[in-house]
């Protein structure tokens, strides 16, 4: 089985702090990397995490505000520098174009990796295969922003106790899962009988908003959803006056979308601790994180509860 976690390799807003870098996130899930937002710095954070930066297969870039973007250009660099031999996606909003190409293009180098770009112009279904459906919808920030709802796709489950009441073993199972039916003895076996269906995981990822229905839309269903909650209650009208959000909308987000589990993210330079953040959103959505620079979550293929 192929790792699952989410990595944090920042968690800042606008500003980084000693403690929280810009922010990025990556999460690693299905033999993919899907690096969210690589603020500047995030080619260390990577080295820091001990991880190796071709891990990453596809890049999504939420807004380009600079904490969500100025490291992309160097991401690429490395992953062109370790002579990436697989496809990375990049998705962006489309109005974004410009930026992208900055950001892709700004220093010289010799440039062999294989980018697909993605840029989105319409909110609604961007990709969808048996491993991923991506679906992107605009939240409310002043500029185009995207928000990310990720579903993996369905997988067939053998119940091993009604293989074993009807023989079924060795390359049976693989001619039952290829044909979807066989026969034994005579008789014909189909593969509802002896399989149930696991439903695929959902990973929402919403940053730089205002408490908005998308958002909400976003998080439906989601077992884990990283959001955005740059302020504590106190500061709620600056809140309102930047177009971000508190610990407590983050955490209404979760309820109002059926979440199963909540971690905050993108923190406002003024506050050093982050206990606060968690203990705000707790009251109204117990299940409830709070990222920091290198922390890893579990992404279970179990429920969180
Ligand atoms: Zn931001
Ligand atoms: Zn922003």
């Amino acid at each position: 089985m192929s790792v699952r976690d989410l990595i944090i390799l920042g968690c800042s807003s606008q500003q980084p702090t000693r403690l929280r870098n810009h922010g990025a996130y990556l999460l690693r899930w299905n033999q993919e990397g899907l690096l969210f937002d690589p603020g500047e710095g995030t080619q260390r954070q990577f080295i820091f995490a001990d991880i190796a930066p071709p891990t990453v297969t596809r890049i999504f870039v939420s807004h380009f505000h600079g904490d969500h973007c100025l490291g992309l250009g160097s991401m690429l660099m490395r992953l062109n520098l370790d002579r990436v031999d697989h496809p990375v996606h990049v998705y962006y909003p489309a109005s974004g174009k410009v930026y992208f190409d900055r950001l892709r293009y700004g220093t010289i180098y010799h440039d062999h990796v294989h980018v697909i770009e993605h840029p989105v112009a319409k909110e609604g279904i961007v990709h969808q295969d048996e491993t991923f459906t991506i679906e992107a919808k605009f939240l409310s920030h002043g500029v185009d922003n995207l928000g990310w709802r990720i579903q993996e796709g369905d997988t067939v489950k053998f119940d091993k106790e009604k293989l074993a009441a009807h023989g079924i073993k060795g390359t049976l199972v693989r001619d039952l899962q290829e044909k979807r039916e066989v026969m034994i003895e005579g008789k014909k076996i189909k593969l509802e009988e002896v399989s149930w269906k696991r439903k695929g995981d959902i990973f929402s990822y919403v940053v730089d908003t205002k408490y908005c229905q998308n958002a909400i839309d976003l998080a439906r269903g989601a077992k884990l959803l990283l959001c955005e909650s740059t302020y504590l209650e106190e500061h709620a009208d600056l809140a309102a006056n930047h177009d971000h959000m508190t610990a407590k909308q983050a955490a209404t987000i979760a309820k109002e979308g059926g979440a199963q589990k909540l971690i905050l993210t993108h923190f406002s330079a003024r506050y050093r601790d982050l206990l606060p953040f968690k203990q705000e959103a707790e009251e109204i959505f117990p299940n409830v994180d709070t990222a920091d620079d290198f922390r890893r979550f579990d992404f279970p293929l179990g429920d969180f509860f």
